[in-house]
């Protein structure tokens, strides 16, 4: 039994939602075109995959885990459980934006993205999905990365993180002069483009860069609330 990651939790949950918070049906045409979709294992690269994997019944039996999970869950529940129960929840709470996360991650795969089964970095991390590595791999692109620093200089704005003020330059003198990181603030769910535009991107420095990204991906203003409330 292969584990349901985040991604496909997503699209799963999409269609309960879609479907009166209830489960789908084997024989639906969401079912099918769900199971054909994650049946082509572009979010478990590398893994060898069962005959039956994510066959129309499995989507059906983990649309019923999902529209029932919130109720079921209490102590300790299995990973699968608990992740079950987050996704649910995040539809519930935020239904119009988890809708278009799922679309999103549909157009993604149409696209033939693959989930590596080895992540970037330590950074990087599973309870995000597919649209944070692909945010992630563009925020490293070094031409998106110096258009963003040069519009900062050429607009006379000083290289200081957004989130704490931090220079480099000041802290550090001539080795730190010019340095700053390049974040991706709004995931391909929010802006549904597949082209990364330079308002998109936030200037960090690599400890509130690192706090973005730690766990679940989460904005600079999230950050810069979690220092004030420190
Ligand atoms: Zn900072
Ligand atoms: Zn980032």
């Amino acid at each position: 039994m292969v584990d349901w990651v985040y991604d496909e939790l997503v699209l799963a949950a999409d269609l309960v939602s879609r479907n009166g918070w209830t489960g789908v049906r084997a024989g639906s045409s969401e079912a099918r075109a769900l199971s054909v979709l994650l049946r082509r294992g572009q979010l478990h690269e590398g893994e060898v995959l069962p005959a039956n994997f994510r066959s129309t019944s499995s989507i059906q039996r983990k649309s019923y885990d999902l529209a029932t999970a919130d109720e079921k869950y209490d102590g300790k529940p299995t990973r699968g459980g608990r992740l079950d129960a987050l996704v649910i929840g995040e539809f519930r709470a935020n239904t119009a934006a988890m809708q278009k996360r799922a679309t999103a991650i549909r157009g993604v795969l149409a696209t033939g993205e693959t989930l590596p089964a080895v992540l970037d970095d330590e950074v990087e991390s599973r309870e995000g999905g597919i649209l944070e590595h692909l945010a992630r791999r563009r925020e490293r692109d070094p031409g998106l990365r110096s258009r963003k620093i040069q519009t900062a200089l050429d607009a006379g704005i000083a290289l200081s993180c957004e989130v704490c003020g931090f220079n480099f330059g000041l802290t550090y003198g001539e080795r730190g002069e010019g340095y700053i990181e390049v974040h991706h603030v709004t995931p391909l769910h929010i802006s549904g483009e597949t082209v990364t535009k330079l308002d998109d991107l936030a200037l960090l420095c690599a400890n509130c860069h690192r706090m973005c990204h730690r766990g679940k991906w989460i904005t600079p203003s999230a950050v810069r609330a979690a220092i004030q409330t420190a």
